[in-house]
């Protein structure tokens, strides 16, 4: 069985991923130690069944949440008939193919304080912009095309009919739908959502996701480095990077290289959280105890993905919990978050689409190095020169050690797995960042 198999295999058969798991293993081009991006991110995606948990949170809550049911809306937007300039509201009937007519102005019509009567022949009302379109109304004439004396309105030819008038349910109309379920609700679908009216939304809960660093050498915060010892840096970026995407987070620690310590960990990250994430400990060989556990407490695949940086990267479900098993390099735990967890995480958040992160060719300005044979994510500074145009250099060096040459991106330039060296002035892709996590 191949991954095309894969991803058509029945519902009943995706449901359970230790089958599913097995069975890719067993594909013909499958190759554990040297996937392609694509195709692992593919073989993630059969895996995922979004949250349908939903909560009903008040509207100011509901900003970055993902929407759980259509928005319908109760009412017509406008909810009148109502004038888009400031003028005078006319009966289209009182005026002239072919000369000037002079009309009474009987009273006004201003946002928050329509004109209560019906307007007559030979009358009109000083309407302002928003106002409602009094009865027997159906022209507004812009003041600027009036002339104004004693109580009284004069205006030329060349009206039509129905002019400068927003009709009511112009922008939506009761019953129709506002907003679709799965977005994640951004300021303007808050504003249109308050617009109706309505002062609650429905949403998915959020997804939980525990996750923890795995070293002998890692101290946290606060402690002073002994001989050999660095920072953990990698929860810190995971946390931010899960808070950005509006996930529930759970902070595990630091988890030494001990077996029953980490059994116990993800056990308890397990059972606690729809999704673990760890870092370390993943390139089989020098911590060979994470595949054995994890082959005794769930079903999980290891993998060698043709990708620079982050090659060592593990996938599968310890009971029902997703398990992402990233690279220690704390530029790795970025890419490959980025590259497979990021959008991971958003389909099982209920985002439907997922929107794909914004990228486009611009010239590349550095010499770059590049290896055909797997794709590189290079961290890329995008700029704009004084005549507008858009290029990309390369951040300094690009050692997946090096946490600067993320911290001063806002961009990886991703160069295909064919790919060879880059001549300055090649056109690239590049992936924004910001905005994106
Ligand atoms: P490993 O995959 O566990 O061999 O880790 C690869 C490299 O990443 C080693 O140099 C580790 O010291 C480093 N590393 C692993 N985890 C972290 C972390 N949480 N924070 C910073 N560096 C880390
Ligand atoms: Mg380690």
């Amino acid at each position: 069985m191949n991954v095309q198999h894969v991803a058509v295999m029945r519902p009943s058969v995706m449901n359970d991923p230790a089958r599913d798991m097995r069975a890719l293993s067993c594909a013909d081009d499958y190759d554990p130690n040297s996937m392609p991006v694509d195709k692992a991110r593919d073989v993630i995606a059969r895996f995922l069944t979004p949250v349908s948990t939903t909560e009903r949170v008040n509207v100011r809550a509901a900003l970055g949440r993902v929407l759980a049911a259509d928005v319908i809306s109760p009412l017509n937007v406008p909810a009148h008939d109502n004038s888009a300039m400031d003028g005078y509201a006319v009966r289209y009937a009182d005026l002239k193919g072919d000369g000037e007519v002079t009309l009474k102005v009987v009273g006004s019509s201003f946002a928050g304080a329509p004109y209560p009567e019906a307007v007559q022949r030979g009358e009109s009302v000083r309407i302002m912009t928003g106002g409602v379109v009094p009865k027997g109304a159906d022209t507004i004439v812009m003041q600027e095309h009036v002339r104004t004396a004693d109580g009284k309105v004069t205006m030329g030819t060349g009206h039509k009919k129905g002019q400068n008038l927003r009709r009511a349910g112009e922008d939506l109309a009761t019953g129709q739908i506002a907003l679709k379920r799965g977005i994640s609700l951004r300021p303007a679908d808050i504003g249109l959502i308050s617009s109706l009216g309505m002062g609650e939304v429905s949403v998915y809960r959020r997804l939980r996701v525990a996750f923890f660093s795995t070293g002998d050498e890692l101290v946290s915060i606060g402690t002073p480095l002994g001989e050999g010892q660095i920072y953990d840096s990698n929860r810190y970026t995971i946390h931010g990077m899960l808070t950005r995407l509006g996930c529930e987070v759970l902070d595990m620690g630091v988890v030494r290289d001990d077996p029953g310590l980490l059994e116990h960990a993800f056990r308890e990250a397990a059972a606690s959280a729809d999704v673990v994430i760890t870092s370390g400990g993943v390139s089989v060989g020098e911590a060979d105890f994470v595949k054995g556990l994890l082959d005794k407490l769930g079903e999980v695949v290891f993998w060698k993905i043709a990708m620079k940086p982050g090659r060592p990267l593990a996938y599968g479900k310890i009971g029902s919990a997703h398990f992402f098993g990233l690279p220690g390099n704390p530029v790795s735990v970025m890419v490959t978050f980025y590259q497979f967890v990021r959008d991971a995480l958003l389909r099982l958040s209920g985002l439907d689409p997922v929107p794909a992160t914004p990228t486009f060719k611009v010239p590349c300005t550095s010499r770059l190095k590049k290896a055909p044979g797997r794709t590189e994510f290079q961290r890329g500074i995008l700029t704009r020169d004084a005549s507008g145009m858009w290029s990309v250099r390369v951040t300094g060096e690009q050692g997946s050690g090096i946490l600067r040459s993320m911290s001063e991106a806002n961009c990886f330039i991703i160069l295909p797995t064919d790919q060879g060296n880059v001549e300055p002035g090649t056109p690239v892709d590049v992936q924004v960042l910001e905005g994106v996590i």
